[in-house]
């Protein structure tokens, strides 16, 4: 059960498209998962779907849209790191049990699944895949509740970790964020009619929808022909939103709590520019993932911004490469240095987050190539130094280098002339909200905000308490 899935999920209900704007909800989300694309949609009494394993444009045709009929429909994307690429994982999951269809589609990864699955096994639950997804479905399939909520409801206070849920049955909509709310959900209305829930505001925006709010940690959006509910099922816990939501993983055209992902960024690279100064000539991003921080630290510190490296777009995720070694072929496939921009140049290089290095050791090699006289590297965040369990895709500790390695070590592994990291402090100061308490910044300080090895609880905690029309 891999615990490295990037995933992005959307839902709509009651728009007479809802399968083609369902496509373009994937669409705007494509970059939190490439490697496969799913939609289910229903008519009312059945659940029809199509996943495939690719990227939503070449995956969805008019043909197949057309056999997605109905007006409300789920959509998955997702990114899986571990041997799990195979198209038994790919999502929207759609199961049929004793009181009806349901189709499920999941960004977040339990720590708890594993176990859950073994003890399922032995009581004679056959699995279909290896997700953490099908264990929820199982769960909900054994629930001897009434109603569909109330058996979701049970399911999940059973898992825990990291989902933001979307599930799809004949007559209604169901969305649910953790109750740390560690993963992202929006909720939006629909031009014409119609509700909308995203793992993102941006893929709202591309199909005319309004965000109306996030769906909160803890809450249970129910959408059917009677309008929206919002109940709160869950035992209260503190809010652990991803911090590293804000720093890259999220598109920067994205509303998150009510503030602009792009802002955020940029404040993150002012904030960089007073704790990590560099006297240069210029400023350039690692594009694109460094370009709002390299426009913040261009402003606070006065030294022009320039796009000193290119990205080609359109690189898949292999290539062969010639039998004569090019040189830092890997990167430059990818991004490319402007001589005339950076030759001669003390340049300040912007990106977001250091990972293994692999890629900005590359990058610094092919700046220097380029001419550049000095090379100052500038990240964005805290030193990367655990493993994300809840969805994000970063290697074992070993492999993190600002794990095992301090700054002068990496800065000497980077080839670059000096290394400065934002702060924690610094953080702080970016993301909206009193303190960094509010988030999940494991990844940069190993403080999980789901207990690794908790001790799962069998108690089973009120339902539905506070059940609020809206
Ligand atoms: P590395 O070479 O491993 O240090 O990779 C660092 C680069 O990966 C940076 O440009 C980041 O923007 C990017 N990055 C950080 N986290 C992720 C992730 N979860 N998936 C893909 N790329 C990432």
């Amino acid at each position: 059960m891999g615990f490295k899935d990037e995933c992005g999920v959307f839902g709509v209900f009651g728009h007479s498209e809802a399968a083609n704007l369902a496509y373009l909800g994937l669409y705007a989300l494509q970059h939190r998962g490439q490697e496969s694309a799913g939609i289910a949609s229903t008519d009312g009494s059945v659940i029809t779907f199509h996943k495939e394993m690719g990227q939503v444009a070449d995956i969805f045709s008019e043909d197949i849209l057309a056999r997605l009929p109905g007006d409300c429909a789920i959509g998955h994307v997702r990114y899986s790191t571990t041997g799990s690429s195979e198209l038994k994982n790919a999502q929207p999951f759609v199961v049929d049990f004793e009181s009806g269809s349901i189709a499920v589609a999941h960004n977040g990864n339990l720590v708890n699944a594993q176990h859950i699955k073994r003890e399922l096994e032995v009581n004679g639950s056959i699995f279909q895949s290896t997700m953490d997804t099908e264990v929820i479905v199982h769960l909900i399939a054994l629930s001897r509740r009434e109603t569909i909520e109330e058996r979701i409801v049970e399911a999940l206070n059973r898992v825990r970790g990291a989902y933001s849920l979307v599930f799809l049955m004949p007559d209604k909509l169901i969305a649910v964020r953790d109750p740390r709310g560690i993963r992202p959900l929006v909720v939006g209305t629909i031009r014409g009619g119609g509700h909308v829930v995203a793992s993102e505001s941006c893929a709202l925006d591309l199909i005319d929808g309004t965000l109306l709010r996030d769906v909160e940690p803890g809450e249970m959006v129910v959408i059917d022909r009677t309008g929206m509910r919002s109940l709160k099922p869950f035992a209260a816990a503190s809010s652990r939103f991803c911090v590293f939501e804000y720093i890259y993983f999220a598109r920067p055209d994205s509303v998150m709590s009510g503030t602009s992902v792009y802002s955020v960024r940029k404040k993150m690279g002012h904030r960089l520019a007073i704790e990590a100064p560099a006297d240069a000539d210029i400023v350039i991003p690692v594009p694109d993932s460094g370009v709002p921080a390299a426009i913040g630290f261009s402003e606070e510190s006065g030294i022009p911004f320039e796009m000193g490296l290119i990205r080609n777009h359109y690189v898949g995720r292999t290539f062969i490469e010639p039998q004569q070694s090019i040189r830092h072929f890997g990167v430059k496939i990818k991004l490319n240095a402007i001589r005339e921009v950076v030759a001669g140049k003390r340049v300040v290089v912007v990106d977001d987050s250091i990972v293994r290095g692999t890629t900005g050791r590359k990058i610094i090699k092919m700046i220097r190539a380029a001419g550049a006289k000095e090379i100052h590297v500038r990240i964005s965040s805290p030193p990367t130094t655990y493993p994300c369990f809840y969805g994000i895709d970063t290697p074992s500790r070993r492999d993190l280098i600002a794990a095992t390695h301090s700054l002068d070590e990496i800065n000497t592994y980077l080839t670059s002339d000096s290394l400065g990291y934002l702060s924690m402090a610094g953080l702080h100061a970016c993301v909206p909200g009193q303190s960094l308490d509010g988030y999940c910044h494991a990844c940069f300080s190993g403080a999980y905000a789901v207990p690794l090895e908790e001790a799962e609880t069998e108690e089973q905690l009120p339902l539905f308490r506070g059940s609020v029309r809206i």
